[in-house]
């Protein structure tokens, strides 16, 4: 394994001239001991505005598309004269000038066409992160810090599976060593984008909201870093989501599938599929907040002196829970679990969980609400003649909930634990819906009404 450094810089982290001042003080602080690879995500709300433009466009709407334009231009012009030197600055406003029109060109393809193909999308959305390295490269290269903006499209090697694409790991290892390595040797530093790759063929692709975490993993792995630094806006991973307790703690250590679960399960501060290439390896990873890089942030390890009880809760809204139940003992429950569970592997809708009864052989399962119409579809037209004939009583869906998660290496084989989650959301009242326990017992998931979910988080939280 190499001392190479991969440092990660979040939208907040890249969100105006001042912030890119910070982040690109300290890659130069990294960079002076090691060699240090830079992924970069878009500035902040710029995905957004990305996404929004295209829709605007889809609908034919010119003048809230232009007024999109001139807002991603006037921020990126304002963040070039704030962080270059007025010598420099013509040639990058022509620059993101250029990175623009890159973007208005598709954004009007697909006012032509009157959609959004995803192929597309996945090339325009990426011009966010392209802005930004382009940023910050020219930036450390004015500093007198030898710095090249790369697009990942040239690095990272994906499926063809458009706005949520999976890396090709060996052909990823391939194309970093010709594209990244080469720089790091002149003792350059690689700006890396974040969030988007291409497929073999040169397709472009994305790796899903939020995805630059998962970009720099994918580098950290095939270019076997000694670590991946991830800077954020709060200070490491939290026992809860800041946003709902108020009185959540920075984690010193996780574990890898601790972090791993609760990025699953809503934990915003991670990509849910950052962790599995590190893991793989043994990378550490540390999560630091740009905003206070005195502060140690969390780090992520293969295991940790876990303790006993849980380390965090987390929650997810916008999931739906779909019932089912056969209406008659002629028909194999187990079998229409199968069939419902084939279907939705076919229909690419993910669980995030599934709990049964074996008396009634009814089961229940979570999912996002985003796939919910994709995966009622799949089921329905699987167990037509079951429905029509009624064997199976009509599918069920109540999209009035939310998903908690109270996760810990600490749960296992502790008694008592989900007495105490369950005795403290009843407390105040919430009626618990759905549970599930993996036997791994590193998460217990509780499906509670939406409008219960603020007041049972911190119920859990406050337990532990
Ligand atoms: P970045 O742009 O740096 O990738 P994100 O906005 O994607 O940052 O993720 C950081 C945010 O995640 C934090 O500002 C915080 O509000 C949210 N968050 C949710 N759950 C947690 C948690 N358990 N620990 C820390 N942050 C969390
Ligand atoms: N800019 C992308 C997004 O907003 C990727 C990221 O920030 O990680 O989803
Ligand atoms: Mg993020």
């Amino acid at each position: 394994m190499s001392d190479l450094l991969v440092m990660k810089f979040g939208g907040t982290s890249m969100g105006s001239a001042e912030r890119i001042r910070v982040a690109a003080r300290l890659i130069t602080e990294q960079s002076a001991r090691r060699p240090v690879v830079v992924v970069v995500s878009a500035m902040s709300k710029v995905t957004d505005l990305l996404l929004d433009s295209l829709r605007k466009a889809e609908a034919g709407d010119q003048a809230d598309l232009d007024t999109n334009l001139e807002m991603l231009s006037a921020r990126h012009r304002e963040c070039c004269c704030g962080l270059l030197p007025e010598s420099r600055q013509r040639e990058a406003i022509n620059g993101v000038e250029a990175l623009i029109a890159e973007f208005a060109r598709i954004a009007k393809g697909v006012m032509m066409l009157g959609e959004r193909p995803p192929r597309s999308v996945d090339e325009a959305v990426a011009v966010g992160e392209r802005l930004s390295a382009y940023l910050m490269a020219g930036h450390m290269e004015s500093e007198g810090m030898p710095a090249v903006a790369v697009n990942a499209a040239e690095v990272i090697a994906t499926d063809a599976v458009f706005g949520n694409a999976t890396p090709l790991m060996d052909a990823t290892r391939t194309r970093a060593a010709a594209v990244l390595r080469p720089l790091l040797d002149q003792h350059k530093v690689p700006v890396v984008t974040g969030f988007n790759g291409s497929t073999l063929d040169g397709r472009p692709t994305t790796l899903g909201r939020g995805g630059s975490d998962f970009s720099a993993s994918i580098l950290a792995a095939v270019l076997d870093a000694a670590e991946l630094w991830i800077w954020t806006d709060v200070d490491g991973i939290m026992s809860g989501d800041p946003r709902l307790v108020s009185d959540a703690r920075v984690l010193p250590e996780i574990t890898y599938a601790e972090a791993a679960e609760l990025a699953y399960n809503g934990a915003k501060v991670l990509h849910p599929r950052t962790l599995a290439p590190l893991a793989q390896r043994g990378i550490p990873v540390w999560s630091k907040n740009s905003f206070a890089p005195e502060k140690p942030g969390t780090r992520i390890l293969p295991s940790v002196d876990a303790g006993h009880g849980p380390h965090a809760v987390t929650s997810m809204t916008d999931v739906a829970l779909v019932s089912m139940e056969p209406a008659s003992s002629v028909v194999s429950g187990t079998r229409v679990m199968a069939r419902a569970l084939d279907g939705l592997a076919r229909a690419n809708v993910e669980i995030l969980a599934f709990t049964s009864s074996s008396y009634r052989q009814s089961f229940c399962f979570l999912v996002r609400q985003s796939e919910l119409e994709r995966a009622r579809e799949f089921l329905e037209e699987d167990l037509a003649l079951e429905l029509v004939h009624g064997y199976l009583k009509p599918i069920e869906v109540d999209a009035d909930v939310a998903l908690i998660a109270v996760v810990g290496e600490g749960m296992r084989g502790t008694p008592g634990l989900a007495g105490r989650i369950f005795t403290a959301i009843s407390r105040h009242d919430i009626n618990i819906i759905a549970i599930a326990q993996g036997s791994s017992e590193l998460t217990i998931a509780i499906v509670v009404r939406r409008g219960g979910l603020e007041l049972a988080v911190r119920a859990i939280h406050g337990e532990f």
